[in-house]
């Protein structure tokens, strides 16, 4: 029930005196955005003041805005590589943060082929941890009864390695599972998941999967939410049912643990807690045996309220899919975060994907936005533009956006390009466009542009011995399967039809550009299997041509045109897709391991 608190909020009335609380920090924050992006930035340079960086920029402890953006420059990673390889490298000194670096954060955004590593510091876990704090208040507000239920969440740790200095690295989430933030979190009778600490915190992803999926099944009708956190996660899960719950049903059945299942902390776990229940056993079966899985997350956990998933920026692709598993349910987009920094939530998590706007909260660091405004020729302006302050972004524009955080990044281009859509007091709320330069995803892998042709060269060094070479290409990332991968359409052109490329050069072809593409999506293909094996459709000669007249004939201009390396458009992937005359798929998994090459 509503609490009618003094500190009840112009969001809603909240559901409990804690709830309350929160949401008086959002108003308070939001209210205020200009004067706490001046307290952040006042904090930050103040207690980094004698750092190497900020020394060498001669700011001289100055911590007004219009000194550090003077003096600073607006920087990417790269910039950064020689800082961040002494700091991996063991070198403890004040190189960025006065406060010690306590690990990376291993972004999947990557550099050279390899994962960013973004420095952190302990008291970040803390910021991260308020920003959790701040969803379950938010979503109380518009799906009431949450405390009497639980979440099915499926969430996974990744691997870790140490830098050559001993600092760990490893993806954010990982982090954040593994600290007592998470681990020794204290009862909330709203943010209760069926999935044990023992099952996300199992390195083995197949065994942390069942455990989870299980444990879902055995508490179904207690299930209000279903998530995970992207969209192609959740969908992952859905396939490993399909495969997998003939097993899971007879584990209900019986009562007896599939012994597949053997790390010690699972087997403990789960022995509390199954018991034989053939009735639950054949409910499940009974759903899972039918051909058409329509609906299958609403028929399983018929309480479920709404998926908990994000399905903005890439993700965007996969709602169909979710759509057609679940019925229809509600998708809410909770937050928007990244290794870097987390950046804020969505007010309004129950409004359509398209809709959904992200609040920047201004205490997480301090924020800065580069007008993204591509001239009528589609070229960049010539001279940079200015920055602008977070409470003076223009509704309806664009915005690059740069970041200054506590763990020590100055200025820093996150590549996200966001738009303004409006205003929660004087916070404004931003629509995720897209991220630079990704042409193909399919989890948290991003390909661009460069990479994706530096494989195409490399796989088609395979096609000189038949005197056959790649005359054009593109790209389309394919989500109608679980789990999703990519297609590359290639025109040969070959000098000797006796001795054209057979079905196992090209298939190594396929292997040899996985080979050369960065290692999330090897990972994401090796490790995680959230990537299928890369698909090269070879299309008739002259198709490329077409595709010209195509574009031309709906008003591009001739001089002008480019093949687009990736594309989505349905008339374009039928034109392409009626012109092919083989598929091949990749053989095996390319070579990936947690160090870095
Ligand atoms: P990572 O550095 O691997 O943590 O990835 C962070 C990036 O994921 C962000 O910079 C965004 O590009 C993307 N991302 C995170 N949250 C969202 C969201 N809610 N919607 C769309 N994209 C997101």
């Amino acid at each position: 029930m509503a609490v009618d608190s003094p500190l009840s909020s112009q969001l809603g009335p909240p559901a409990c005196e804690r709830d309350a609380k929160a949401l008086h920090f959002i108003e308070e924050t939001t209210s205020h955005a200009d004067s706490v992006q001046d307290r952040v930035l006042t904090e930050i340079l103040t207690r980094n003041s004698q750092t190497e960086y900020l020394t060498r920029f001669k700011l001289n402890g100055a911590t007004d805005r219009e000194t550090f953006k003077s003096k600073l420059p607006i920087i990417t990673y790269e910039d950064l590589q020689p800082e961040i390889h002494r700091i991996a490298n063991g070198d403890r000194s004040a190189i960025l943060s006065a406060h010690p670096i306590s690990e990376f954060l291993t972004s999947s955004g990557t550099s050279a082929g390899e994962r960013k590593l973004m420095p952190t510091i302990k008291e970040e876990l803390d910021r991260r941890r308020l920003l959790y704090s701040l969803l379950m208040p938010v979503m109380n507000l518009y799906v009431p009864g949450l405390e009497r239920g639980k979440g099915l969440y499926f969430l996974f740790v990744k691997s870790e390695t140490r830098t050559p200095g001993g600092l760990l690295a490893r993806p954010v989430l990982t982090s954040y599972y593994k600290s007592d933030h998470f681990k020794t979190r204290p009862y909330d009778p709203y943010n209760v998941y069926t999935s044990p600490n023992e099952a996300i915190l199992c390195p083995d992803s197949f065994q942390s999967m069942y455990t989870q999926m299980l444990c879902g099944l055995l508490q179904r009708q207690q299930v209000l939410r279903v998530g995970a956190v992207f969209a192609s996660g959740l969908l992952r899960a859905i396939r490993f049912l399909q495969l997998n719950w003939p097993q899971l049903t007879q584990d209900i059945e019986t009562g007896a643990l599939n012994p597949k299942l053997t790390e010690p902390s699972l087997r403990e776990y789960m022995d509390k807690i199954l018991k034989p229940n053939p009735e639950l056993a054949e409910c499940v079966r009974h759903e899972c045996s039918k051909d058409n899985w329509e609906g299958i997350i609403a028929r399983i956990w018929q309480n479920t309220k709404y998926l908990d998933v994000i399905v903005t920026g890439a993700m965007a692709q996969y709602i169909p899919t979710l759509d057609y598993y679940s019925g229809g349910l509600p998708l809410a987009c909770t937050m928007y975060a990244s290794s870097e920094c987390y950046f804020g939530l969505n007010l309004n998590p129950m409004c359509k994907p398209s809709q959904v706007s992200y609040t920047i909260m201004p205490n997480m660091a301090y924020f800065e936005f580069l007008p993204h405004e591509p001239d009528s020729f589609g070229f960049p302006r010539a001279s940079p533009p200015k920055l602008v302050d977070l409470v003076d972004v223009e509704v309806g524009k664009e915005y690059e956006l740069v970041i200054t955080t506590y763990a020590g990044l100055y200025r820093y281009r996150v590549g996200d390009i966001l738009r303004v859509t409006g205003f929660h007091n004087s916070a404004p709320q931003f629509h995720f466009v897209r991220r630079k330069n990704v042409l193909l995803s399919i989890d948290s892998d991003k390909t661009d542009e460069a990479e994706l042709q530096k494989a195409v060269e490399n796989a088609s060094r395979l096609l000189r011995e038949f005197n056959t070479s790649v005359v054009e290409y593109t790209s389309y990332a394919d989500t109608r399967t679980i789990p999703g991968h990519y297609v590359i359409y290639w025109e040969l052109l070959g000098k000797d039809s006796a001795n054209s490329p057979t079905d196992e050069v090209l298939k190594q072809c396929c292997l040899a550009m996985e080979e050369s593409l960065n290692s999330v999506y090897r990972q994401g293909r090796a490790a995680d299997n959230s990537i299928g094996p890369l698909e090269i459709r070879v299309v008739k000669n002259g198709t490329f041509e077409e595709l010209m007249d195509y574009a031309i004939s709906r008003g591009a201009s001739i001089n002008q045109y480019k093949v687009p390396r990736c594309v989505n458009f349905t008339p374009i992937m039928e034109l392409l897709d009626s012109r092919v005359v083989s598929s091949h798929f990749s053989p095996a998994l390319p070579h990936w391991t947690p160090e870095r090459r």
